[in-house]
């Protein structure tokens, strides 16, 4: 048995919508799955009925944008409960700054000549969670651009003219949220940000595993990171960060895990969910 946990949906910048996801995740063979989209946990209502009506086993979660000394990391939230308010509430705020950062990506992209309007972005988004994709697509569909890549690589990678930095959630705050709404927080793809050296404070504040398996970590940074696992006696999860269509194809079905790993997850979030105060162990 196989799990997926890293996973995006059209509530955030993923193409698929959750119905899709799920009958992807069965062809695939998938036994469970976990929804991760950005700074929401909005989709994950659908996609345990989808993922119910493919009789895959769902786990809530979202991906955070966090921060720790100015540097950008995400945190995967699993198993949380949807209806946790100060969870509802923190990461209404964090769509808030999404929302506002992309009027001023079309402000920045106004003063280059490029008359692309927000609304356009919003109407394409058709979500609470909007980020530099949708601003792509639309680029492209407006005709600015003739592909996502050429609308990263001129106006939307970092320092290019029409980024603007993401305002982002203290990495020890994200923790936190995550922990009083009853889930497990796991540091997502360690190898695309390369904050290792934040790992044993992020421990200390009680981050419970590591995404050692990414489509975007080869077997040799797979290997470091289930070390490092290790060494700090963290959980182990995996996914495959699938976005649907968005970087031409889906990476659903790259990255399997063994079940285990979602049992240890399952586990460990239920213990927060319990009121466990964990005193981390020494290492
Ligand atoms: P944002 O959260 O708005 O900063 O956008 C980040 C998202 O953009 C990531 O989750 C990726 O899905 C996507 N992304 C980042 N860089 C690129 C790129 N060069 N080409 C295509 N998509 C990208
Ligand atoms: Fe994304
Ligand atoms: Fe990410
Ligand atoms: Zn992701």
């Amino acid at each position: 048995m196989f799990a997926d946990l890293h996973l995006h949906t059209n509530f955030s910048d993923g193409t698929y919508t959750p119905e899709e996801l799920a009958s992807h995740g069965k062809r695939h063979g998938l036994a469970a799955m976990a929804l991760t989209d950005h700074d929401t946990v909005e989709g994950c209502a659908r996609m345990g009925v989808a993922c119910e009506s493919q009789e895959i086993e769902f786990l809530s979660g979202t991906e955070l944008t966090a921060e720790v000394n100015g540097n950008e990391l995400h945190l995967l939230g699993y198993c949380v409960d949807l209806e946790n308010k100060k969870l509802l509430t923190e990461v209404a705020r964090f769509q808030a700054v999404r929302q506002n950062r992309i009027r001023e990506m079309v402000v920045r992209l106004n003063k280059m000549n490029v008359p692309l309007q927000a609304e356009a972005v919003f109407k394409i988004a058709n979500c609470r969670s909007p980020g530099r994709p949708h601003v792509a697509r639309a680029l492209v569909q407006a005709g600015f651009c003739s592909s996502l890549d050429e609308a990263f690589e001129r106006y939307l990678k970092a320092n290019r003219p029409g980024w603007v930095p993401k305002c982002k959630m203290s990495a020890f705050d994200a923790i936190a949220l995550v922990h009083q709404a009853g889930g497990a927080v796991v540091m997502a793809h360690p190898g695309l940000n390369r904050t290792d050296d934040v790992i044993p404070e992020l421990v200390q504040a009680g981050l419970d595993g590591i995404e050692c398996f990414h489509s975007k970590h080869s077997a040799s940074t797979s290997r470091y990171y289930l070390e490092i696992a290790e060494h700090h006696h963290l959980l182990v999860t995996g996914g495959s960060d699938c976005h649907g269509m968005n970087k031409g194809k889906p990476l659903i079905g790259s990255v399997k895990i063994p079940y285990q790993h979602v049992e240890k997850l399952k586990e460990r979030a239920a213990e927060w969910k319990a009121g466990a105060v964990r005193t981390q162990p020494v290492s």
